[in-house]
């Protein structure tokens, strides 16, 4: 919206500062694999060869759609999950679409394995990392890293009612159900251009918090990895893993906690 392409923010994005802008959902210069594999080289050309080139994908269709992202050539392929979360998406965006990461993780990585791209292309996954359990699952089902959004935002202050703020009086709903940032209005001053909202946020308070948080969830990741016997996160693997549920089991592919039997594969166990 306008009101949020500030002086600042045009000088920062090449935009006329008050208009409003189009965000397209997706980009009019490519239709399919081969115009992404030469925009890829198009980027590629422009930034020197020096850049990493990422492919975010929304978790749906992951074997398909991660195959034919690996064959456009990017450097890493960041697969979105279900359980992530976005401060102004569409609520039924949100609720009612995607693919959980522990199914999506496991078919992200067969498909990348397949082509024989393993090291060459790295995985990411993100949704939904609130600790070092999720991170170290997240690895154990073949993630070669994570990324992290909201929960690092919550550090920041996200939907957390501070002295400053009223959250029903100047957004209509308590803290906690906020996803008020496209209006420029947040109350604790992240997801704002106004001068007096920023004002709520203190950079070094904020930066300290959410040191606070990566540090703990890698001594945590780190933990978890020794309680397996390895001694690099990274060794984490499925075989470390035990579904709880018939459900987990079928989407995770590990076998149901006691006994050695993996939901919708047979002979798991005995293959190979
Ligand atoms: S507007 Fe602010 S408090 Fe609300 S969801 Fe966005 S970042 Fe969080």
């Amino acid at each position: 919206m306008g009101q949020k392409v500030t002086d600042q923010v045009a000088e920062m994005r090449s935009l006329p500062a008050g208009i409003d802008q189009r965000s397209p959902a997706r980009h009019p210069d490519w239709l399919g694999p081969d115009d992404l594999a030469l925009k890829i080289e198009e980027i590629r050309e422009a930034t020197n060869w020096e850049i990493p080139i990422q492919l975010k994908l929304g978790a749906a269709r992951v074997y398909d759609d991660v195959r034919m992202a690996a064959k456009c050539g990017p450097d890493s392929i960041y697969i979105d999950g279900m359980e992530g979360s976005t401060g102004a998406g569409p609520h039924i965006a949100t609720e009612d679409t995607g693919v959980p990461g522990i199914a999506a993780i496991r078919q992200a990585r067969r498909a990348i394995d397949e082509l024989g791209l393993r090291g060459k292309i790295s995985l990411v996954y993100a949704g939904g990392i609130r600790n070092g359990g999720d991170v170290a699952k997240a690895l154990a089902l073949g993630a070669d890293a994570i990324a992290i959004g909201h929960s690092v935002m919550m550090a920041l202050n996200c939907n957390k009612e501070i002295p400053e703020s009223d959250f029903e009086a100047e957004i209509g709903v308590p803290a906690g159900r906020c996803y008020h940032c496209h209006t420029g209005r947040c109350p604790v001053g992240v997801a704002t251009q106004d001068p007096e909202l920023r004002k709520r946020l203190d950079p070094d308070e904020a930066a300290e918090r959410v040191y606070n948080f990566l540090h703990t969830l890698t001594l945590e990741a780190q933990m978890l990895a020794r309680a397996c016997g390895k001694t690099d996160i990274h060794s984490l693997e499925p075989e470390d893993l035990a579904a709880l549920t018939m459900e987990a089991s079928a989407m995770a592919q590990v076998p149901l906690a006691g006994t050695d039997h993996t939901v919708g594969v047979a002979n798991y166990h005995k293959l190979g």
